[in-house]
């Protein structure tokens, strides 16, 4: 089972998200383990503060580095014996997550993901640790909270017990490279477009021919890109 920490300033954010549906329901049955730590809690500054003005002038603050350092290696210590986390910083200026990366990090025991907020973090923390970087997209959000969770959303749909088998994920758009046929669901017909027939034949080997050839042809349709590739 992997076991995922998540350190935020907002872990109340991070819990609502992870809380609900298929997440929500893998964490009660124990198929992963996820914890929200607050990086708060771990500052030593008498008004509890985590972030400050940058050395060099420019507009928002940066999170210091005690409270980040602090926060870390308390998750790191608390991991069972022998377990060596991999550590991640959600940034903007990271290698970008794609469904090959998700299928890497998804085969580690542990992954601690850290959230910057506000301009970002002091990079001396990021060095001490030896953070990774891996971003979500060339754009930049507010923090690094839904960068995280989507991260961790995407490696836990890869755990066993969380989708009722593997071919809920398998067949997905990404997986193997290609993007996935279309999907219909009852009435046969809806606006007067009929569902195409051979969904409704009952034929396996039909169905399935019809889904690898529209798995290609919608890739070459919007990502002819992944088909070169
Ligand atoms: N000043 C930073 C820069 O220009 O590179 C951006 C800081 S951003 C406003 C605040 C935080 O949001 C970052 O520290 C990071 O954790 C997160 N973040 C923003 N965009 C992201 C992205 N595309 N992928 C992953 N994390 C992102």
């Amino acid at each position: 089972m992997i076991d995922i920490g998540i350190a935020t300033l907002f872990p109340d954010m991070c819990e609502a998200f992870l809380s609900e549906s298929i997440i929500g329901r893998a964490r009660t049955a124990g198929a992963v383990n996820i914890t929200c730590r607050n990086i708060r809690e771990y500052t030593l500054d008498k008004h509890r503060r985590v972030d400050d003005k940058p050395f060099g002038g420019g507009t928002g603050m940066v999170m210091q580095a005690q409270p980040i350092y602090d926060c870390v290696t308390a998750m790191i210590s608390e991991l069972p014996e022998g377990v060596k986390p991999r550590l991640i910083y959600m940034s903007p200026q990271g290698k970008t997550l794609t469904q090959q990366l998700v299928k890497e990090l998804a085969a580690e025991q542990s992954l601690i993901i850290l959230c910057g907020h506000y301009e970002g973090v002091d990079k001396r923390v990021l060095d001490e640790l030896d953070f990774e970087e891996i971003s979500v997209g060339d754009y930049v959000v507010t923090g690094g909270e839904l960068p995280a969770l989507m991260l961790t959303d995407a490696v836990c749909r890869l755990q066993d017990g969380v989708l009722p088998n593997e071919d809920a994920y398998s067949n997905e758009s990404h997986y193997n490279g290609l993007l996935e046929h279309p999907q219909y669901t009852r009435p046969e017909e809806w606006h007067g477009r009929r569902v195409p027939e051979v969904l409704l034949s009952g034929h396996h080997a039909n169905i399935k021919k019809w889904q690898d050839e529209m798995s290609v042809a919608v890739t070459r349709e919007k990502r002819p890109d992944l088909l070169e590739k």
